[in-house]
Order: C-alpha cells, then structure tokens, then sequence
C-alpha cells in the first residue's frame, strides 16, 4: 500500500496546508493501492511564491549549469527506472513491459533530448543591429493526465528546466504515483529549492488556482478538451500563455498495395497499445474500399490475438483506467451497434474470464465517417475502418474531423505517402512507423495549440526579447 501525503515545495516535502486524503484504485483489481494528499489554494499559494522567489536566480544560471542538472537527473531517472515502470502500472494500468518499456523510456528521451537540445538551444541570436534574446517566461503551471504519466510530465519538465523557468507540476489524481517519485528523483539530484514544486490534488481546485493565478505566467496543459477551454478561460483574466495539447481522432490511411494485410495488422495491434487510451491514436483505419473485406479480416485476426489481462504479467492490454473510462467506453460500443455499426471484433463487456478489473474486450467496427463512433474520441482500444474510393477520398475523410493532432500513413511508394501526409491537416503525421524524438508534436484544429518534444518544446517556454541598436 503507497502513502504519499507530502507535497514538494520550496525543495522539501511539506503536509498540506489542511489535510485531506483520497485513495486511489488499481484498475485491474478494482482494490485500492495507495492514498494521496488532495491539496488546496492555500498550498498552491506556498508553491506559486516559492517558484517566484526561485526564478530570480534560475534565471540567470548558465547553459552549463542546468546542463549539469539534466545530467544530474538523468542519473538519478535511470537508478529508479524500475520503480516508475511498477508505479505506472500499478496507478494506470499499462502491462510492465509496456510501463517498464515505452512509458518510462518516453521520459527518458525527452530528458536526452533536452540534454541535446540545449547545449546549442540559440538564446541570443543577433539580426543585423538587433540582438534577438530568449529568456525563460518566468513561473509555468504544468498540468497533465494520466493516460502517459512520464511522457506528459517530462516533455513538460525538462524544456521548462532547461529555458530557465520555475514551475509547479500538478500531475493527475487518477495516477499520481509516477509523479511522487519523479519530484524524488529531481529531488535527488539537487535541483535548487523552488525551481520545481509539486501539488497533488483535484483539477478542480489545484488546477483552476494555478490557472487563475496572477503569478503564474504560463500553464502549459495535456488533457481533454472542455477542460483545456476552461483553463484557457481562466487564465485569459491575467493575459497568461496557454499551452494546450487535446485529443484526437487521428486518421491511419493504408495505402492500396501487397502490404495491406501487414499494414493494417500493425496499425490495429498499436491502436490496442495503452488500452487505446493515446491522445494520438490512429482510431480511423483507411483503408481501399475495393479491398475492406481483406482488411477486415485483418483488423478481426490482429484485435483476436491481442492478449488482455493482468497488467503484472506477460499481456499485452491491460485494463482502462477507471471505471468511469470502462463505462464510456461500453457507452460508445453500445453506440456503435445501435447506430448499424459493423461488429468484426470485440464488443460490450469484459474478455471472457476476466471478473474484476476495468478491461474491455479489444473491438474492431466497420463504419462510415459520419457516426459517432467515427467522430467522437473514445479513449479506449476501439478501432473504426473506414473505406475509401481514391487517395482523394482518403483525405478527405481523414480531414473530415473537428481534430488534427495525428495522422499515419503506411505504404510501399514512398512519394505517395509523402504527397498524402502533406495533404492531411494534422500536426504530426508518422510515414511507415516513423518516429522522432525532435520532431514537433501537437495538434491543428481543437486538438490544441503550441508544439511539444524537441526545440519547438523549448519555444513554448521563452519571450522573444528584441534589443535594437547593436549595430
Ligand atoms: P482531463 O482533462 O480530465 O485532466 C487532465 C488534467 O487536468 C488532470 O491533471 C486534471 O486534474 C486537470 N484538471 C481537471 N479539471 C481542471 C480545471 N478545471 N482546471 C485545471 N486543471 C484541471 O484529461 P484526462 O482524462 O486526464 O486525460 C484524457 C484526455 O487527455 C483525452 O482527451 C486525451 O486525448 C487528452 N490527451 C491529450 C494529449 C496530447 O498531447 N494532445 C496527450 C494525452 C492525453
């Protein structure tokens, strides 16, 4: 059983101002794990200040100085690796290889990014008889979900540390634990006291004190939608920066050639990765009409052989979340075979033998653009397929979306894929599996604003300061 009832602020763990207690629940056994410390205005007030006084010298420390902090903390990430991979699957349910594997090394790649990033980040850049300066935006609020703990937090962390900024991180309450052990490990290798503080506790209340807070000048936001509006409008009463990065229901075109069956096995196998539960997922396959009988089968055959259960041992999926994510989920699918929906694979209930634990059965639909299935994010391992006459048709049912966070195209002519990609209207678009830790990542549409992971991470967390007159 996990206690974390301290908060992290002002570089030591502190009671909250009036303590308050909620306990969490592993998914996959429905049986509480733990119990956090719900915070208050009042200790929002204690981090705020303590990230204010902490700014006036972070933010004159050198590039060489925070270097040697990112490589203190990679140190220290990397000693306590296994612990977050355990704590993420014990707080949000991902299967340990998952945890131990993609979730965990997601962290660690923002941290190596940011190490590469800034021993050459341009903070002063002098255009004819002007000197362009970046300098950190001062004290930033960083509030995140729990769906990928450690690639939410650090994408957020390690920009914000490296540009000088001061910052108090607000992790999920639904999977607080990763978090607890990442404030130990920054901790640990000596970030200076203020730099980082951490308030555990109810969006509600942390997240709308530190959005409306005068001193905050920036909050820098991963979650759903009508929170992310809600944010924006509280933070509009102080004129601060909002970062925001939202969901999606991001198109995954498999182009019409020999490696159809391949393509979509691959593209219904990582729609099931996480549950489903991945801002960016390809949740609408693509594919030729002429051909939708083949990549049925399989979509049915790959969503089949995805092994569920529990999270701890050799599965793929684990469970959902929460029980409030498993009844949305059932929502949808029962939504889905009310609107005439196809059913190839899965559908309402838990998978055969499993009794506790919020797991859904990995489902698989044939359907047009126009359902809500089709529309709307589900959150969870449902996959729609969707036919399409012609590469124009393609995209124009994967830009017939209120989202553009995401994009996926996988075919063998490459030139084709790189003419579809340019045509789709989302922020980030994976050719055949392409990945990149520097490539910018966030969405078109109401899938957000602003840009994460590499350099356009590092622009989110400077002013643009011009000082004419050096000629
Ligand atoms: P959520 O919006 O419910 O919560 C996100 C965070 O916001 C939590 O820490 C929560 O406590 C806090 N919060 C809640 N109400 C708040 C308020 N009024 N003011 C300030 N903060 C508040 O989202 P979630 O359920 O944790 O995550 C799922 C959603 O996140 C999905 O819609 C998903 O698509 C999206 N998401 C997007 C990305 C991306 O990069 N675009 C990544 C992951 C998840």
């Amino acid at each position: 059983m996990r206690e974390y009832l301290q908060f992290y602020i002002d570089g030591r763990w502190v009671d909250p101002a009036h303590p308050r207690t909620a306990e969490v629940v592993n998914p996959a056994t429905e049986a509480v794990s733990g119990t956090i410390s719900l915070g208050s205005a009042a200790d929002v007030e204690l981090a705020v200040a303590a990230a204010r006084r902490a700014f006036a010298s972070w933010s004159l420390t050198t590039r060489e100085q925070r270097l040697d902090l990112l490589r203190a903390i990679q140190a220290e990430y990397a000693r306590r690796q296994p612990e977050l991979g355990e704590a993420i699957t014990e707080e949000m349910g991902a299967p340990a290889s998952l945890a131990n594997g993609f979730h965990v090394g997601l962290g660690a790649g923002h941290l190596q990014t940011a190490i590469e990033i800034l021993k050459d980040y341009r903070f002063e850049e002098q255009r004819g008889a002007t000197m362009i300066a970046r300098e950190p935006i001062g004290v930033c609020a960083l509030i995140t979900p729990w769906n990928w703990p450690m690639n939410q937090t650090c994408v957020k962390i390690f920009p914000a540390l490296a540009t000088g900024c001061t910052m108090i991180l607000k992790p999920p309450q639904l999977a607080p634990y990763s978090a607890q052990i990442l404030a130990e490990i920054l901790d640990a290798a000596g970030v200076p006291a203020g730099v980082f503080n951490m308030i555990q506790g109810a969006g509600s209340v942390i997240g709308t004190a530190l959005s409306t807070h005068p001193d905050v000048d920036m909050v820098s936001f991963t979650g759903s939608e009508p929170v992310g509006v809600q944010i924006s409008r509280d933070a509009a009463q102080t004129v601060k920066r909002v970062g925001l990065e939202l969901g999606g229901k991001s198109p995954f075109i498999v182009l019409d050639d020999d490696d159809l069956t391949a393509n979509v096995t691959g593209a219904t196998a990582g729609m099931m990765g996480n549950s489903g539960q991945t801002c960016s997922a390809g949740s609408r396959l693509l594919v030729p009409a002429a051909r939708i009988d083949e990549a049925t089968a399989a979509a049915a055959a790959a969503a089949d052989a995805v092994s569920v259960g529990d999270p701890t041992g050799n599965v793929a999926m684990g469970p959902v979340v929460s029980m409030a994510q498993y009844d949305i989920i059932q929502d949808y699918i029962g939504r889905g075979l009310d609107g005439g929906a196809e059913l190839v694979a899965g559908g309402l209930g838990r998978p055969e033998g499993l009794d506790r634990g919020w797991f859904v059965k990995p489902t698989v639909f044939v359907t047009t653009n126009d359902t809500i299935i089709a529309r709307e994010e589900i959150f969870g391992p449902v996959l729609v397929i969707i036919g399409y006459d012609d590469i124009d048709h393609a995209i124009e049912i994967a830009n017939d979306t209120e989202f553009g966070l995401a994009g996926y195209v996988n075919g063998r002519d490459t030139e084709l894929c790189r003419a579809v990609a340019k045509r789709m209207r989302t922020g980030w678009i994976s050719i055949n599996g392409g990945f990149d830790f520097h490539a910018p990542f966030g969405g078109y549409k109401r899938s957000g604003n602003g840009r994460e992971w590499g350099e356009f991470g590092f622009d989110e967390y400077v002013e643009i300061k011009s000082m004419l007159g050096y000629g």
